[in-house]
């Protein structure tokens, strides 16, 4: 589940925190390399777009994923935009074959015409795709942004790169590489500086995973662009009472067994009910727990860090959730994390989870 190159790198990561400010490097042909090989050992790397400067992290590699989280300091897992470099690499991060005919003509008509360029696609993801990537949602947003040097990153590493905009939570997004130094330069491995960038506006999120397309998020890409080109999109949001499937656009994934939060001196001493699933922060209180209750060889016992690495639990937080839902326990219960760092992210995503039934 967790890959051992993955707490390589978020070691690496974590050194990086401590001993470096931002190399900060102009455009370059060995800049952009170095910028590349940093990517693929999990590091994370500040990158010029058409519309703001990306946080880009390998969008294969779940621990990179997190520290995104981490750096940017936001309190929540919501999805990223990953980029990539051509549409012969489309298919690598969504499954087009899950879509209907009218969909998939929409998708081709769309790149031909609008990529590269601010406009994202909402599509159903590939499994390869890291669960962190999408917050747990069968769908991944997709961007090929304008941008030589972007797509010249992207091309050098793994051909995936996730990333919001390279600002803190809460701050602006930022549009020059100084912008991004005041904001992350002590926690990220490099800035690439493309000067300023142009749109300065994000990119339009189009939804093209339900059965009628509509703009989540107006951006760089007007309505009108894109009408041009697949017709009436619609803008407003979903109606439970619409008919065109309801519920798809969830803004978050929701499990469908009921969960139920703990602290972690409540956690450890639950009595073990035989048809329930347990999500444990760490090996500690999942031991203690043990001791307390002996439930024998329980099957839905799952821990999102045996040592309690705030980044490796969040790396798999969705995963282990969605592998509860599906196991067919009867009911979650679920540890809180400690109230620091990703662990508020990981415990509001627990409550709006909680919170859904
Ligand atoms: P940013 O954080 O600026 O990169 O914005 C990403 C935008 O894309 C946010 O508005 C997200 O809610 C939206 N988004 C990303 N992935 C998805 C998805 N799978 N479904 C719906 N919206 C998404
Ligand atoms: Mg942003």
């Amino acid at each position: 589940m967790f890959k051992v190159s993955e707490i390589g790198g978020i070691l690496v990561s974590i050194m990086y925190e401590f001993t470096h400010q931002a190399e900060i490097r102009s455009l370059s042909d060995e800049a952009i390399s170095a910028a590349a090989k940093a990517l693929m050992k999990g590091l994370l790397v500040a990158f010029p777009t058409e519309t703001v400067y990306g946080l880009g992290a390998d969008a294969f590699n779940g621990a990179a994923l997190a520290r995104i989280f981490e750096v940017k300091e936001r309190p929540r897992f919501d999805p990223l935009i990953v980029h990539i470099a051509g549409i012969d690499a489309l298919e690598r991060v969504a499954d087009l074959a899950a879509l209907d005919q009218a969909a998939r003509e929409h998708v081709d008509a769309l790149i031909q015409r609008l990529w590269p360029g601010p406009l994202t696609l909402i599509l159903p993801k590939q499994p390869s795709i890291p669960d962190l990537a999408t917050a747990g949602l069968p769908t991944v947003a997709v961007r090929f942004p304008d941008h030589p040097a972007a797509q010249q990153l992207i091309r050098r590493s793994s051909g995936a790169i996730a990333a919001p905009s390279a600002n803190r939570f809460g701050c602006l997004s930022p549009t020059r590489a100084e912008h991004v130094q005041e904001q992350l330069g002590d926690r990220i491995a490099m800035i690439l500086d493309g000067g300023r960038t142009g749109i300065g506006v994000e990119s339009t999120v189009l939804d093209l995973s339900s059965c009628r397309p509509r703009i989540l998020r107006p951006g760089g890409t007007s309505r009108e662009c894109i009408e041009a080109v697949i017709g009436a999109v619609h803008t407003e949001s979903l109606q439970l009472s619409d008919p065109c499937s309801p519920g798809q656009l969830k803004s978050h994934y929701a499990p469908r067994t009921v969960l139920t939060l703990h602290h972690r001196e409540e956690m450890i001493v639950l009595p073990y009910g035989e048809s329930e699933g347990y999500l444990f922060f760490d090996g500690k209180s999942r031991d203690a727990w043990y001791r307390a209750s002996k439930p024998g060889d329980a099957p839905w016992i799952r821990t999102l860090s045996e040592t309690g690495n705030m980044t490796e639990a969040a790396a798999n937080f969705f995963d282990l959730l969605h592998e509860l839902d599906k196991s067919g326990c009867s009911a979650i219960r679920g540890e809180q994390a400690p109230e620091e760092g990703l662990g508020s992210a990981i415990n509001d995503r627990l409550s709006r989870a909680a919170a859904a039934k």
